[in-house]
């Protein structure tokens, strides 16, 4: 049964996902194939996070006439992952995002604390006019995720969205409250974490897993 979520969650439940992600959780789906399927997976969560991109009508020229067409209009967007993992869900929105600006936000897990250490962190100037969609695959603790958000609310970005692939109840709760006005975009919310602050069932450590390092 799934657990009552904060109202802040969308879950991204489109079947091509939902498949896709059962793939990747499987132990014996290797790094390669892991990649591949977040990337495919990062593609179709960036056209449901998109969605309410407002349009502007421009006059273009058709090679029969001229008409009036929708394009982007407005606040540009910014994609910032949490190093490391957050590479793998960057690599796919870039794909169909290919004008968005990039920051990264490096943030470690205390073993002992489990509270998020950050080690680095570079964002775009303008990242205050743009809206910011801030990339991390597991929402575990909600920890980093929540420190995450609070960087990039510093750097003055008022429109700020949350991308990824699981999340945890425990950790959904503590990031609604440091922030309510944050949507989070998951595509699955799993039963809970573990002793040691890992999502189960899950998908095991995602840096790990998309990078072969274990
Ligand atoms: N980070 C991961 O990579 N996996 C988890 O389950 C929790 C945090």
């Amino acid at each position: 049964m799934t657990p009552e979520l904060p109202p802040s969650v969308i879950l991204v439940d489109h079947p091509l996902i939902q498949h896709k992600l059962t793939l990747m959780r499987r132990t014996k789906t290797a790094a390669n194939e892991f990649r591949l399927l977040l990337r495919e997976i990062s593609m179709l969560l960036a056209y449901e996070v998109t969605r309410d991109m407002p349009l502007e009508m421009i006059e273009i020229e058709t090679p029969l006439e001229k008409m009036m067409a929708p394009v982007v209009a407005g606040k540009k967007l910014c994609l910032v992952s949490v190093l490391r993992a957050g590479g793998g869900i960057l690599e796919g929105m870039l794909e169909i995002l290919p004008a968005a600006r990039v920051g990264h936000i490096g943030l470690y897990r205390d073993p002992v604390s489990l509270a998020a250490v950050e080690y680095y962190l570079k964002m775009p100037r303008d990242i205050f006019e743009r809206t910011a969609l801030v990339l991390d695959p597991m929402l575990a603790t909600g920890n980093s995720a929540a420190a995450a958000v609070q960087q990039v609310k510093a750097a003055g970005c008022q429109s700020i969205k949350f991308v990824c692939l699981i999340a945890a109840p425990e950790g959904l709760r503590v990031f609604h409250e440091a922030h309510p006005d944050v949507p989070v975009y998951c595509a699955a919310v799993d039963r809970q974490l573990n002793d040691h602050g890992y999502i189960v069932p899950g998908i095991g450590d995602a840096g790990d897993r998309i990078y072969g390092t274990k």
